[in-house]
């Protein structure tokens, strides 16, 4: 076994994308809102009313929590019609695409981890973003090969990645799927075609992004029709939406990597004034889902399960989970708590930068990351009283040598969780997204498409050294979506997931702790008030009552913001009294259940 020791210590600066994470960090294009929602049914009304009183949603046979009431109605009803888990999903995610715009959607990607309820194995798919066979490591690079400005990357098609999310729907419906596959779309071409009433959490997404939404005249006719953003309670009809769907139903996802439609999108990547990106016909053509392994890492006499490269969340999470393992951990109002958490997630976030990036490319030491020892000997850093002065990357084993630099990659967040338990005994964990809200800002056929490739790390070089998240083709960028399940003796006992950026990997580590550790119900472990620290700036959630902790984590060494933490997290809890769903009072969404 070779340690990759040559040039450790020469890249241990984590200042540049620190200071460019803490930029990106003061624009959250899908900010937070109140989370208020007209129910669109008694049974959705009263989850509602649940979430608000902060109680979880109860059940014995199923349940669906995702971010929306009209997607989980759609979930819902394939669920009690005897549907599976996948099924739902893709009604669930049908529904989103529509009434949930711009946090995923047929132009975006997702991951999802799934615990086959008759086998007990648990794999995960990967319908990730792909970057086109054009890219280049110097795609977000000017001309003198610096990298570009965030947005000046972000905002046209250059950052768009070959869709995932439509092949993967059908990759797990033909799995595990049982229902009719096409009429799995009728709920979305139904509200559609007849029109939903625009939420007030996409008004005021729409409104406060306008200027950008008006760049491309498809974009602005849809969400500033008029000129004029979108209002709360607009009826929003998208029939160009509706015939995509249509035609998917008829004949499947291939239809939409090689048909018309794939030709339009290729030509509005190509044609986007301004930034032009590189996607040719071919790449849609060959994209595939990828099936990969679970990360599982033990953790509290359960399993924490994920996904794993090109996603950084089960390993990151798991990285943060195996170091806490041996301290234990006061309840939330307790700022040692938080010093373990918060350092244990800056030593995990050291190594993701570092280490974690497609592994079809750069080889990761993914076994290594997470390995028990190495854990443990990461953990010892965590033993003083206060917080750590410096953090750098670790040196797990690895079964090559090989170097990298740290990655400067910028997230913000937007996204979207969809947790599901079916009747057959399944779970699926799934989280989905565009990556920015509104993602790259172009729209065809009625959905918008991602920028995912710029979760890829601008800078492609550090002193000669390459990262293992630059650019490449046929590359899939890094990502800090976790959908995870928790499993106990081989049965799942919690799916869990959340929108977030990299922030992400933060709020499911927290719900899991809150569930395991602090014995909170799964609505409470949604709820409560969030702390994240990443790169040594502690983040408390403002307006809740970790404000309060601001001066004792100070005194610990750490600088603190107060700021609004946009989680999403959708979580359905499998105890031996039935299911408990919880949705995240920051967003729109309920869990629903029979
Ligand atoms: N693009 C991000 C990722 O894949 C997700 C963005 C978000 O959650 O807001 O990690």
């Amino acid at each position: 076994m070779i340690r990759n020791s040559l040039l450790t210590g020469l890249f241990l600066s984590l200042a540049v994308p620190l200071a460019a994470q803490q930029a990106a960090d003061a624009v959250a294009p899908e900010a937070g809102t109140d989370g208020s929602f007209t129910a669109v049914s008694e049974a959705a009304a009263a989850a509602l009313a649940a979430k608000e009183a902060g109680t979880p949603v109860a059940a014995q046979n199923w349940m669906v929590a995702a971010a929306n009431p009209h997607a989980v109605e759609a979930g819902a009803r394939v669920l009690r019609d005897g549907g599976t888990a996948a099924d739902a999903m893709v009604a669930v995610q049908a529904v989103l695409g529509l009434v949930e715009p711009q946090s995923s959607g047929l132009g975006g990607g997702a991951f999802l981890v799934w615990h086959d309820g008759e086998t007990g194995e648990i794999t995960t798919l990967d319908g990730r973003e792909t970057a086109p066979l054009a890219a280049t490591p110097r795609l977000f690079q000017t001309d003198d090969g610096e990298p570009m400005g965030f947005f000046d990357g972000v905002v046209g098609g250059r950052s768009v990645g070959v869709p995932g999310t439509p092949a993967l729907m059908q990759a797990a419906h033909d799995k595990w799927g049982r229902s009719d596959w096409a009429g799995l779309f009728d709920e979305a071409i139904r509200l559609a075609e007849g029109g939903f009433s625009v939420s007030p959490r996409l008004a005021e997404l729409v409104a406060g992004d306008a200027e950008r939404l008006s760049r491309f005249p498809d974009t602005a006719a849809y969400f500033l029709p008029g000129g004029m953003p979108l209002a709360e309670g607009d009826r929003l009809v998208n029939t160009a939406y509706a015939e995509v769907l249509r035609r998917i139903a008829t004949d499947g996802a291939d239809v939409f990597y090689t048909s018309d439609i794939a030709l339009d999108l290729v030509r509005r990547v190509q044609g986007a004034e301004g930034n032009p990106g590189v996607m040719e016909p071919i790449d849609m053509a060959i994209y595939r889902v990828k099936e990969r392994p679970a990360v599982c890492v033990p953790y509290r006499e359960h399993e924490v399960c994920g996904m794993g490269p090109p996603s950084s969340g089960a390993l990151t999470v798991g990285q943060i989970l195996g170091m806490l393992d041996g301290f234990d951990l006061p309840g939330p109002a307790d700022a040692e708590a938080w010093r373990l958490i918060g350092d244990a997630s800056r030593l995990a976030f050291a190594d993701r930068g570092r280490y974690m990036a497609d592994s079809d490319f750069v080889p990761v030491p993914v076994e290594g990351l997470v390995d028990t020892d190495y854990l443990a000997s990461r953990a010892e850093l965590l033993q003083g009283d206060d917080a750590l002065p410096e953090v750098s990357a670790g040196e797990p084993e690895f079964d090559h040598a090989l170097n990298w630099a740290d990655d400067q990659s910028l997230e913000f967040p937007s996204t979207s969780h969809i947790s599901i338990v079916d009747s057959y005994g399944n779970a699926l964990s799934m989280t989905t997204t565009i990556e920015n809200g509104f993602g790259s800002r172009l729209m065809v056929h009625g959905f918008l498409l991602n920028n995912e490739l710029t979760d890829f790390s601008f800078r492609s070089h550090e002193g000669g050294v390459p990262v293992a998240n630059r650019v490449e083709p046929g590359k899939r960028p890094r990502s800090s979506m976790s959908p995870t399940i928790v499993r106990r003796d081989g049965a799942p006992v919690l799916v869990v997931g959340s929108p977030g950026g990299s922030r992400i990997i933060g709020y499911v580590t927290q719900a899991i702790i809150g569930v395991l550790d602090w014995g909170l119900d799964v609505q409470q472990a949604v709820s409560i008030g969030h702390a994240v620290n990443r790169f040594g700036t502690f983040d408390l959630e403002i307006g809740t009552p970790l404000e309060t902790l601001g001066p004792d984590l100070e005194a610990l060494g750490y600088e603190v913001n107060l700021r609004d933490l946009n989680s999403g997290l959708h979580a359905i809890a499998i105890t031996e009294d039935g299911l408990l769903g919880g949705a995240d009072p920051r967003r729109e969404g309920i869990a629903l259940g029979d």
